[in-house]
């Protein structure tokens, strides 16, 4: 900003005028004749009012005035002619046929004019002091000149100066400040008097600048010193009051051996606030690209609001690497920050996508799901990630092992609020690092008994799938009227070693949601088929009498079924109304194509179908029709009761006549009591399953059982 700038030269190109007054036209001409030579311009004027106007309308350099003149006369134009600013300064030279002495001439000197020369003129004293004065003139025009030319410049740079929204510092070679413009003097909340010939130092002790050094000692001095200028984007200065101000800042050195330097400096407070206002806004980890804190706060707060929308439990988990420091300081921050990323990858692949895995910094990372059903199955997730991390890192050709410590909070069970949501996961995780490490841990010690608890039977019912701890029972059912052996229904069981069975209704759910019912669902199949073929060798069964299974709804739609049962039944070489699937309404319901197309190839396949539990879902036989199904179970509940409430047996009564009407079969479940089976009997009820005439057993028992009723029915 400070480049030379070219200011107007008013030079000194054109001549110079000289104006001869006299009255008389021969003295004039004579005047001229002598001066013609001279170099400037000679103007005339024969009286004292003509040398005024012409004063007026040129720039004069000296003047040759005759005191006698009519009217006006010489000392009366020299007068006049010092009385204005434009005149004032113009040499006058009396041309006088006074002698010296006389008073005249001393009335000539005091009103300022600066010689004389007597009549009749001298023609070579003329020319020489004429000379004298044009060159007077010259020089003092020159001087003149360079003066208004300095001043212009110095209102150009002040006003520069002033206007500048840079502050301007001018410090001595010592470092004190000489100089401050007024943005300067604003930027630091200073006054002049407090500023003006203070240290630098005093307001420069920032990054730069220790508080207590010498101005020797600054990096100012050393490039001062150098000559050098120095440009520092970022630091900053100290304000008077003592607030800091950051600042972009240069300083150059002044020319000159001994002069100082400039300091020019720009507030750059809104860049920075601007630039830390970005960085909150910022919601990525770089390391990570998964949500830095920012960004998991916000995750967080619009998770509890799906989540309390949805009427579904949020599971916060709080992720903590064991030992992590260790790595760190073993092999430096850039291999632990490439494990960091690596963990990052792993607990990002260990949940689904829309789950949000975020980084805090450090090793803390967090995990939101926002759409849990049950509070127990945040435990298995938690497992999953600890395995995740188990396997081996792989660094540097070396293999290393990490574990975690996990705390789980969960909403609304532990809190509403995000932040005391966030407090009790910590506290949680601090407890995990506490039971040993490498483990995860609830907020509340209730939600961790029932986690672990079904935590333990999913290992186990994975453990019971290897160790073939599965097996079917059977119960049979009998036709109404003749209480004839017409078909069996196969039952899961899980006997655990050294304990007792566990029942369906406890293990069957959790099967479903690990997804391990496509497994243990293609093992009863294939269970339950061998057996069919096996009474079929052994005359147990005969033909007609199928062996029905139950299918859970992940099991239908599962890709899995249908190839499981037709290699069933090849393989057993059945005849496929030898088998039996028991479907639910809600299967059906389920309009979907993959359900719809599994339907009609079951179809095709030409085993059984039947509707379990029936009554109990939609209920709507019309729309059942559709399915071309054999046969309906009439759920439990409504045989319970159908001897006590005539709804009940309403309610029966209109299935089963319903149901006729469209060709189906019907199927009593849960038959306990001879009161139910002979309003069943009335009614007119196809087939009979229950307590009544057997629970259901192990298959060895089932030959003997048979046999047994066989024997019992032929007496009877
Ligand atoms: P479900 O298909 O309705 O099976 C009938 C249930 O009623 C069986 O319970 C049976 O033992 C019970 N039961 C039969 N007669 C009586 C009776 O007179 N009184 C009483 N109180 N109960 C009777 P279980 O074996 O505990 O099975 C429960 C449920 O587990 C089954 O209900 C079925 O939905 C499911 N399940 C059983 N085995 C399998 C299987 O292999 N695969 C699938 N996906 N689900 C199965
Ligand atoms: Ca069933
Ligand atoms: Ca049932």
């Amino acid at each position: 900003m400070f480049d030379a700038v070219t200011l107007p030269d008013t030079s000194l190109a054109e001549r110079q005028n000289i104006l001869l007054v006299d009255d008389h036209l021969a003295n004039l001409v004579s005047l001229e004749a002598i001066l013609s030579d001279c170099g400037a311009t000679l103007l005339t004027a024969a009286t004292g009012e003509a040398a005024l106007d012409l004063l007026y309308l040129h720039d004069v350099s000296l003047v040759l005035l005759d005191i006698q003149l009519p009217g006006m006369d010489g000392y009366e134009v020299l007068r006049t002619m010092r009385s204005q600013p434009r005149t004032q300064q113009i040499p006058t030279l009396f041309v006088t046929a006074y002698s010296r002495d006389e008073p005249a001439i001393v009335h000539g000197y005091n009103t300022g004019a600066i010689d004389y020369i007597l009549k009749p003129v001298n023609a070579s004293i003329l020319r020489g002091k004429v000379a004298q004065f044009l060159e007077l003139d010259h020089t003092r025009r020159s001087l003149q000149n360079a003066y208004s030319r300095l001043a212009q410049q110095k209102a150009y740079y002040e006003s520069m100066l002033n206007a500048a929204d840079e502050g301007v510092l001018g410090l001595s070679a010592e470092g004190r400040v000489d100089f401050a413009n007024p943005t300067a003097l604003r930027l630091l909340a200073a006054d002049p008097e407090r500023l003006l010939g203070h240290s630098f130092i005093e307001i420069g002790h920032s990054n730069e600048i220790g508080p207590q050094v010498h101005w020797e000692q600054t990096v100012f001095y050393r490039y001062w010193k150098a000559r050098r200028a120095l440009h520092l984007t970022d630091t900053q200065l100290q304000r008077l009051d003592g607030v800091p101000l950051p600042v972009a800042l240069s300083s150059a050195p002044l020319a000159g051996d001994n002069g100082g330097s400039v300091i020019v400096f720009q507030d750059i407070s809104y860049h920075k606030q601007l630039e830390q206002q970005l960085r909150q806004q910022a919601v990525t980890d770089p390391l990570t690209g998964l949500n830095n804190r920012h960004g998991f706060k916000q995750a967080l707060a619009a998770g509890l609001r799906r989540a309390a929308r949805a009427n579904c439990h949020l599971a916060l988990y709080f992720i903590d690497l064991d030992h992590f420091k260790d790595i760190n300081d073993s092999l430096g921050h850039d291999s632990g920050d490439q494990i960091l990323g690596t963990v990052a990858e792993r607990l990002r692949l260990a949940v689904r996508a829309n789950d949000t895995v975020s980084r805090l910094g450090g090793d803390e990372f967090t995990v939101i799901i926002d759409d849990m059903e049950t509070p127990e199955y945040a435990a298995l997730v938690a497992r999953k990630m600890l395995q995740a991390l188990a396997k081996p890192f792989w660094h540097a050709e070396q293999s290393l092992s990490l574990s975690a410590s996990i705390g789980i909070a969960m909403f609304p069970d532990n809190s509403m609020d995000s932040d005391k949501l966030m407090l009790a996961a910590d506290l949680a995780m601090y407890r995990a690092k506490n039971t040993g490490r490498n483990t995860f841990e609830f907020f509340t010690p209730e939600l961790n008994i029932r986690a672990k608890a079904r935590l333990m039977l999913e290992q186990g019912l994975r453990q019971g799938l290897e160790q073939q701890e599965f097996l079917l029972y059977y119960q049979p059912q009998y036709a109404t009227d003749s209480l004839q052996l017409s078909g069996v229904e196969a039952l899961l069981r899980w006997k655990r070693k050294q304990s007792s069975m566990v029942m369906p209704a406890v293990f069957v759910p959790l099967l479903e949601q690990t997804g391990l019912i496509n497994t243990v669902g293609e093992w009863v199949i294939a269970q339950a088929a061998q057996q069919r073929r096996l009474w079929r060798e052994q005359g147990v069964l005969p033909d007609d009498c199928p062996l029905a299974i139950n299918l859970s709804p992940r099991q239908f739609e599962s890709d899995g079924l249908l190839p499981a049962l037709t290699q069933a039944i090849e393989q057993n070489q059945l005849l496929p109304m030898m088998l039996e699937i028991e479907l639910t309404e809600g299967m059906l319901m389920k309009d979907s194509p993959s359900n719809s197309s599994t339907l009609s190839a079951l179809r095709q396949q030409g085993v059984r179908l039947s509707i379990d539990d029936f009554g109990t879902g939609y209920s709507s036989l019309a729309y059942l029709m559709q399915f071309d199904i054999d046969a309906l179970k009439i759920d439990k509940s409504f045989i319970d009761r159908i001897a006590i409430s005539e709804k009940d047996a309403a309610i029966t009564t209109s299935i089963i006549q319903l149901a006729h009407n469209m060709q189906l079969q019907v199927v009593a479940e849960g038959v306990e009591t001879q009161a139910q089976q002979k309003i069943l009997s009335q009614l007119g009820c196809d087939f009979l399953q229950g307590y009544l005439y057997a629970q259901p057993m192990p298959a060895a028992q089932m030959a003997d059982f048979v046999q047994q009723q066989r024997h019992l029915t032929k007496k009877g």
